[in-house]
């Protein structure tokens, strides 16, 4: 049987093409995209050439619409192997709506993805969070930056109370003085790199054999990263896809960049 892997934001860029490198290594790709039209445009392509592939609707940002996925994937698939986080935003600016708004996409979206679909996740399963190298800790000032090492002593609940704290500071004012940088996008890619080792701690645990792993891509052309990036998306996809599939891979909760482990 061929393995499925589930794509968040996988109507464009670093998404699309790790669903499609995967679909060429035939396994079976749920493509999916908060906007239904796109999604079906860019399912349609990886049909044409030759993958495996259907679309479902999904808004990591909406605890509705990740449920909805849930239910679609127990139902019509019974289960999955692959599970890649790669949905994110990034904002020219910096204030308390950018930094709500990128926070609960890029870091809320993976872990409301994550707790809906790792019940799903088959034994042997990989999760693969597309982080960034801007998510650095050494960004925080010194007290806060205790509190992201990793192996995290942090619980999930203080993670996330952490990064509601920083939303908090922004409205407030005051996050500078509170160990925090200008920078939502670094701020919410540091709160995955974290997540990342938190679900990587509680899966050794469990022993299900599934592995969570975190990539920095580098930085790759696409929307987001703009034309003059060094990076092709093929380029981009490689390690997110050798996470995915590579029996070489045996880390847990690891952050890599080039097939290395990265230090951040
Ligand atoms: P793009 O902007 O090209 O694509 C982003 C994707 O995320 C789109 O499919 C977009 O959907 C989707 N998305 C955004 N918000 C949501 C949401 N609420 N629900 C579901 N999907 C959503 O970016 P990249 O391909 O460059 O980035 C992919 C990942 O790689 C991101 O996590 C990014 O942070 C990371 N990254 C990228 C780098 C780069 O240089 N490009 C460098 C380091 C990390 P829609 O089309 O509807 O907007």
């Amino acid at each position: 049987m061929a393995r499925i892997a589930l794509i968040t934001g996988g109507n464009r860029g670093i998404g699309y093409e790790v669903g499609r490198q995967l679909g060429q290594r035939g396994v079976e790709v749920i493509l999916t995209s908060r906007d239904d039209a796109a999604g079906r445009t860019a399912c349609d392509e990886l049909l044409a050439e030759g993958v495996s592939a259907r679309h479902h609707r999904l808004d990591v940002t909406r605890d509705d619409s990740v449920q909805d996925l849930a239910a679609w994937v127990k139902a019509e698939l019974g289960g999955l192997d692959i599970l890649v986080n790669n949905a994110g935003i990034v904002f020219q600016g910096f204030d308390a709506e950018i930094a709500r708004q990128t926070i609960d996409t890029n870091f809320f979206g993976p872990l409301r993805v994550t707790e809906a679909l790792l019940p799903l996740l088959r034994p042997s399963g990989r999760i693969v969070m597309i982080s960034s190298g801007l998510g650095d800790r050494s960004k925080l000032g010194p007290e806060r930056r205790a509190r992201f090492e990793t192996p995290s002593r942090l619980t999930r609940d203080a993670l996330i109370a952490e990064m509601r704290a920083f939303v908090a500071a922004v409205a407030a004012g005051r996050h500078e003085a509170e160990g925090w940088p200008s920078s939502a996008y670094a701020v919410s890619k540091i709160g995955l790199n974290v997540l990342t080792d938190l679900v990587g701690q509680e899966l050794a645990a469990a022993d299900r054999g599934i592995l969570c792993n975190a990539v920095c891509p580098g930085w790759v052309r696409t929307d987001m990263g703009g034309p003059n990036a060094h990076r092709s998306v093929e380029e981009g996809a490689d390690t997110p896809v050798w996470l995915a599939i590579s029996p070489d891979v045996t880390a847990q909760g690891a952050v890599f960049r080039d097939r290395k482990p990265y230090a951040w």
